[in-house]
């Protein structure tokens, strides 16, 4: 290939960071357009097909992307296998043209079910410790009339003729890429193999009906907002005796009143009176397993983070708990008697200048912040 070649985001008309899927679009919109079944045999757009093919098998390739976004044409070995398509290209642009438009496998057998996804409220302590709950699920179940065949009580269904029973069809055609095989789900049977003569009146011969069914779910310690828990089975049945799909279990979590999680830790607010952070007190505060007591040294900066290990919440796999963080907060009284008034007059320290300050204190105020 002597001639200049035109760069390959340019054939495609995408932009250099183009994502995968707008690649993907603007090959398939210029592969139709180019198409020589299109074209009547048209020189010109059959190189310009094999252009936007080429443009498409490098850039859609992760690894040979980077080396031509590194080297350009330059990097020759980039397509050394060019001229013709590989042979995923050749099936998906063959796809593209004779089938769905989406590359799927042709599928036989019994149709799955769907896969269903919910949302369950739980307590703060539920999600810290874990719970065994019943969830309500409407979903479709095995039609009880006929055990979810579909077919009327006392009559079989019976082999697809137009597959035979093999569930999919094949089709072999010509394409600019010599013989092409193109196996397809059977569209009569929908790849069953076989069909139902004679319905179910129950189900009308889907094989199922809406059901409530009670779920028995263990939910495990540690989960949060972001856990979803996978229940395999649960999900709703296939039609005509198929599979089922999964239920996807995800989780909210009610806030606590005085207890915020983040992570596997908890966090809590400890406030705390100006005679306590400075003489010092002994406080019980609340977690979430049960009262604790906390020595507050004297001096205690407002700020300051007092650990409590061991008491916060499992991690929802290793089960390690992460701790406690009481932070401290100090109330500052607003309203004075006027005997505390006196008190706090008696103790001076208003000369019109910031208060000194030893070293150290804002290190805890940072702290504080960061969190
Ligand atoms: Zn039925
Ligand atoms: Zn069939």
């Amino acid at each position: 290939m002597a001639t200049v070649k035109r760069d390959y985001y340019e054939v495609l008309g995408v932009g250099r960071n183009a994502t995968a899927e707008e690649l993907r679009a603007a090959y398939r919109k210029l592969a139709m357009q180019y198409h020589p079944d299109r074209n009547n045999g048209d020189k010109q757009a059959e190189e310009r097909f094999k252009e936007i093919g080429e443009a498409y098998s490098v850039l859609s390739d992760p690894q040979k992307r980077q080396r031509y976004d590194a080297f350009g044409h330059a990097a020759d070995g980039v397509p050394p296998d060019f001229g013709a398509f590989s042979f995923d290209s050749a099936f998906d642009l063959f796809d593209m043209f004779f089938g769905g438009g989406t590359r799927r496998r042709a599928r036989t057998g019994p149709q799955r079910g769907d896969d269903l996804r919910m949302n369950i409220e739980i307590t703060f302590e539920e999600a810290v410790f874990g719970a065994k709950r019943t969830v309500d699920v409407p979903r479709a179940g095995v039609c009880a009339e006929c055990g979810g065949s579909g077919a009327r009580l006392g009559t079989e269904s019976s082999q697809c003729p137009t597959c035979g029973g093999a569930g999919q069809v094949r089709r072999t055609m010509q394409s600019i890429f010599g013989q092409v095989t193109n196996v397809s789900t059977c569209p009569h049977c929908r790849g069953e193999g076989h069909v139902v003569n004679d319905p179910c009146p129950h189900c009308r011969g889907q094989g199922r009906v809406e059901e409530r069914r009670m779920v028995e779910v263990t939910i495990p310690a540690g989960v949060d907002d972001d856990v979803t828990l996978r229940l395999p089975g649960e999900g709703e049945v296939g039609p005509r005796g198929g599979p089922s799909g999964d239920l996807y279990l995800g989780f909210r979590v009610k806030p606590h009143p005085q207890l915020v999680r983040r992570g596997q830790d908890i966090i809590y607010e400890l406030p705390v009176s100006v005679p306590q952070a400075v003489l010092g007190d002994t406080i019980t505060v609340p977690t979430v397993s049960g009262e604790h007591a906390v020595e507050l040294a004297p001096g205690t900066q407002p700020g300051k983070q007092i650990k409590l290990h061991g008491l916060g919440v499992p991690h929802v796999r290793s089960g390690r708990r992460g701790d406690q963080i009481c932070v401290v907060r100090v109330v500052v009284p607003t309203h004075l008697s006027h005997q505390e008034r006196g008190v706090y007059e008696q103790l001076g320290g208003r000369e019109g200048k910031p208060a000194e300050v030893r070293k150290g204190f804002f290190d805890s105020v940072r702290e504080a912040f960061r969190g």
